[in-house]
């Protein structure tokens, strides 16, 4: 049972709500996802759900719920916006995130930034700490790699996301605007644990053998946690198609925005696995009601340490953008406000 608080719920009237809550012992506990307006989360005792309703400072009660229930949609029913630096994801504006798969060295990630930001990127993204497949490639520069991902992003005013592979490696992510949670560990759930509790946004991937329903589970512990600024991405999933390093799962979009009140991006880049298929699917993605794209973005994909065959050159970064432009216009949340 969630209790949705009115929005301007005095400081009286929440604490009396707590009082009653406890005497009556349902376990309430405030979750604040967005400014203004908070929530309970409490034990599903669904007998008291009329007479909750009904208390000084409440909204509203809800009761069937699914069990990703801060998550869902009907517990919060606008669209969440979660800033990154000065670039806000969801609510209209559609953001772009590019940049190499790994930082590979001071002068690689500068220079590629560079010619992202110039090319429109909202936000740069590189890792630093890479989950790879095989113990043998590119594990990525660690924490002097955040630190030269950090410095190209603030020289070129992009804000920057790289993505944390374990909890011990928080502390180092304190000037990153925002933290991903790889594909690889969207069920890790100690460490979702522990970003629920950092006030960072999150960038949580969809596991390529998740469901919908477990991918707003896993963005359910950093929510029930206390942090409210998840953005989901799909980002392919295992299939019986080789042709692909994943299955583009382009129904997951519009699903996930009907399901939940996060931002939702997509990753055509590891979705595909191949440039040649991130424009078509990236455009799909937007048509489909994407709140943006995360695109792997190399000068020299051929030299790439790691994920070279999926990059796009900058110059067609720019294009894709362009191309995004065009379409926008025709996605399904502009076609329904029209
Ligand atoms: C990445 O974005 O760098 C990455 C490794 O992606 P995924 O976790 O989706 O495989
Ligand atoms: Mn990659």
């Amino acid at each position: 049972m969630i209790v949705v608080l009115k929005k301007n719920i005095s400081g009286r009237q929440l604490e009396a709500l707590r009082k009653k809550l406890n005497a009556k012992s349902v376990d309430g506990a405030p979750v604040l996802l967005r400014e203004g307006e908070k929530i309970l989360l409490s034990e599903k005792d669904v007998r008291l759900a009329d007479e909750i309703s009904g208390w000084p400072g409440v909204e509203r009660v809800l009761t069937e719920q699914p069990p990703y229930s801060l998550a869902s949609r009907a517990s919060h029913p606008s669209d969440t916006v979660v800033p990154v630096g000065k670039v806000n994801i969801g609510g209209g504006r559609f953001v772009m995130i590019a940049g190499p798969c790994a930082v590979e060295s001071e002068e690689q990630i500068r220079r590629i930034a560079r010619k992202v930001a110039d090319a429109g990127a909202d936000i740069l993204r590189a890792g630093a700490f890479k989950p790879r497949t095989s113990p043998y490639s590119f594990q990525g520069l660690g924490a002097e790699g955040l630190r030269m991902l950090v410095e190209a992003g603030r020289d070129c005013g992009l804000p920057v996301v790289s993505e944390i592979t374990e909890i011990s490696c928080l502390e180092l992510f304190r000037d990153v605007d925002m933290i991903q949670v790889g594909a690889r560990n969207m069920q890790n759930f100690e460490l979702l644990k522990e970003l629920g509790r950092c006030g960072k946004p999150i960038l949580l991937k969809r596991s390529p053998a998740s469901t919908l329903t477990e991918l707003l589970l896993a963005a359910e512990y950093i929510l029930s946690g206390g942090n409210g600024k998840v953005v989901l991405c799909e980002r392919g999933i295992r299939t019986f198609e080789t042709e692909c390093r994943n299955t583009f799962d382009v129904t997951a979009i519009p699903l996930l925005k009907e399901m939940s009140h996060l931002p939702v991006l997509a990753d055509p880049s590891h979705a595909t696995g191949r440039a040649a298929l991130v424009r078509p699917v990236a455009l799909s993605a937007a048509v489909s009601g994407a709140d943006g794209l995360m695109i792997e973005v190399h000068d020299a994909p051929e030299w790439a340490e790691s994920d070279g065959a999926q990059a796009l050159t900058p110059t067609e970064f720019g294009a894709l953008k362009t191309a995004v432009g065009g379409v926008l216009p025709f996605a399904v949340d502009k076609e329904a406000e029209a």
